[in-house]
C-alpha cells in the first residue's frame, strides 16, 4: 500500500522552518513563520492566560468530554466578541457556535458541512490568499476558485478587479473573505470598500464565508470585525471561521471556533444540529484545555482588561516595527519606495521583493522570506533592523 507513495513536497511555510533552525549563522533572521514574537523574539505566553491556567489547575475537577459543539460558555463569548455585547442577532437565536481545534478546524468543519449538507460545491478565495485555504477546502471536496485582490505595482487593493470578479459569481457559491489582517497581504478593504462587497453580496446571493484568524491584530478588537459586522447586518446566511492562536497565543492549544448565523432561530438550529454530525464524524468533540483559558478571561472583565491590554502592546509593537523598518530602509539608501508597508494590517507584509532577492538574502545573508515576499514583521526587532534593512538595500541595488 505505502511503498509506491512518492514523498510529499514540504509546506511551503513550516517547511522553512526546518531550513531555518538548520541554518547556523548567529544573525540569522526568521520572518517567516506566522506567530508573533517579541522584542526578545519570544513567543510568549501571555500573563493573563498564565492567570487563567493557574485558576484552572486549582478549580476543574473532570476531565469529561465536552459536549459536541465544546464549552457554552467560551461560544457565548467568542459570538459577543465578534458580533458585539449586545449583538441583536444573538438576542434572536440567529448564532451558533461550535468550539473548534483552531481555525483550521473551523475552517474544514465549514468545508465539510458545505460540501456534504449543503449545495454549494465552489468557493472563491483571493489571489493571493493564506495557502492553506487551497488545501482545506480541496481535501473537503470543494472547487477553489480565485478572485483578484492585489496590484503589485500599487501594493494596494485592486478594488476594481475584485469588485469585477465578485460579480461575476453565482449564488449558491460561497466566497471567503479575511475579516482582517489579510493573509499574507497585510491590506484590508476600507470601511466604504466593506460596504460596496456587502451590498454586492446581497444582491447577488452568494454565501459569504469569513476567516478571523488574526482580530485585534489590525487595528482594534471592534475596528478589526468591521466587515464582518456589515456582513452579519445585511445577510440572511453567513459563516465564520475564528482563531484564538494569534490574539490569545494559544497556538499550540488550538482554540477556534465556527460560527454560523442563519435568518431566524429555527433555520440556525436546524442547520447547527447538521455542523454537529460533521463534527461528531471528525473528531468527536473539540479539546477543553485552550477553550477553557479564553472563557475564564473573557467572561471576567478584569482579565479582559489585562488581556485587552496584553494584545494592544503585541499590535503596537508590530505597528512600531513596520514603521521603523520603512524609516531604516529609507535610511540605508534604498532606491525603492517602502511606506506601503506602515500603512498595512497584521502581522504580514507583501514586500514586493522577487523570489531571486529572497533567495540571495537567504543564502548570503541568513534572511528568512517566504518565497511570494511575505515577511512577517513580528520577526523585525529593534536589534535586528539595521541589518535586515541593510541586506535588503544590498539585495536590491
Ligand atoms: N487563517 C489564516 C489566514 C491564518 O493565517 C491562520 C494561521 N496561520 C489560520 C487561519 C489558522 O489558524 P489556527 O492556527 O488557529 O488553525
Amino acid at each position: 500500500m505505502f511503498e509506491n507513495l512518492a514523498a510529499a513536497p514540504a509546506d511551503p511555510i513550516l517547511g522553512l522552518a526546518d531550513v531555518y533552525n538548520a541554518d547556523e549563522r548567529i544573525n540569522k533572521i526568521n520572518l517567516c513563520v506566522g506567530i508573533y514574537k517579541d522584542e526578545n523574539m519570544v513567543t510568549p505566553i501571555l500573563a493573563c492566560v498564565k492567570k487563567a491556567e493557574s485558576f484552572l489547575l486549582e478549580n476543574e475537577h473532570s476531565k469529561a468530554y465536552l459536549p459536541i459543539e465544546g464549552l457554552a460558555k467560551f461560544n457565548l463569548a467568542t459570538q459577543k466578541l465578534i458580533l458585539g455585547e449586545d449583538s441583536p442577532l444573538i438576542n434572536d437565536l440567529r448564532v451558533k457556535t461550535a468550539q473548534t481545534p483552531g481555525g483550521t478546524g473551523a475552517l474544514r468543519v465549514m468545508a465539510d458541512f458545505l460540501v456534504r449538507r449543503t449545495k454549494v460545491r465552489r468557493i472563491w478565495v483571493s489571489n493571493p490568499t493564506w495557502p492553506n485555504h487551497q488545501s482545506v477546502f480541496q481535501t473537503a471536496g470543494l472547487e477553489v476558485r480565485e478572485y483578484r485582490y492585489y496590484n503589485a505595482q500599487t501594493h494596494d487593493l485592486d478594488f476594481d478587479a475584485l469588485i469585477e470578479d465578485l460579480n461575476q459569481i453565482s449564488a449558491g457559491e460561497a466566497v471567503l473573505f479575511h475579516g482582517c489582517c489579510h493573509n499574507p497581504t497585510g491590506i484590508d478593504p476600507t470601511p466604504e470598500q466593506w460596504q460596496i462587497i456587502a451590498d454586492l453580496a446581497k444582491q447577488k446571493g452568494w454565501l459569504p464565508v469569513f476567516d478571523l484568524a488574526y482580530q485585534g491584530f489590525g487595528q482594534g478588537l471592534e475596528e478589526d470585525v468591521f466587515g464582518i459586522r456589515l456582513f452579519a447586518q445585511s445577510q440572511p446566511e453567513l459563516l465564520i471561521a475564528s482563531s484564538y492562536s494569534k490574539n490569545f497565543g494559544l497556538y499550540n492549544e488550538r482554540v477556534g471556533a465556527l460560527t454560523l448565523i442563519a435568518e431566524n432561530a429555527d433555520i440556525a438550529d436546524r442547520a447547527f444540529s447538521q455542523v454537529k454530525t460533521i463534527i461528531r464524524a471528525n473528531y468527536s468533540n473539540p479539546p477543553s484545555h485552550g477553550a477553557n483559558i479564553v472563557a475564564h478571561i473573557l467572561t471576567n472583565p478584569e482579565m479582559k482588561e489585562e488581556w485587552i491590554d496584553e494584545l494592544t502592546t503585541m499590535r503596537q509593537r508590530i505597528h512600531r516595527m513596520r514603521q521603523l523598518f520603512v524609516k531604516t530602509l529609507q535610511d540605508k539608501g534604498a532606491n525603492q519606495d517602502f511606506s506601503f508597508i506602515a500603512k498595512q494590517n497584521g502581522m504580514f507584509s507583501f514586500s514586493g521583493l522577487t523570489e531571486q532577492q529572497v533567495m540571495a538574502l537567504r543564502n548570503e545573508y541568513g534572511i528568512y522570506i517566504v518565497k511570494s515576499g511575505r515577511l512577517n514583521v513580528a520577526g523585525m526587532t529593534l536589534d535586528n533592523m539595521s541589518l535586515l534593512c541593510e541586506s535588503i538595500v544590498k539585495v536590491l541595488s
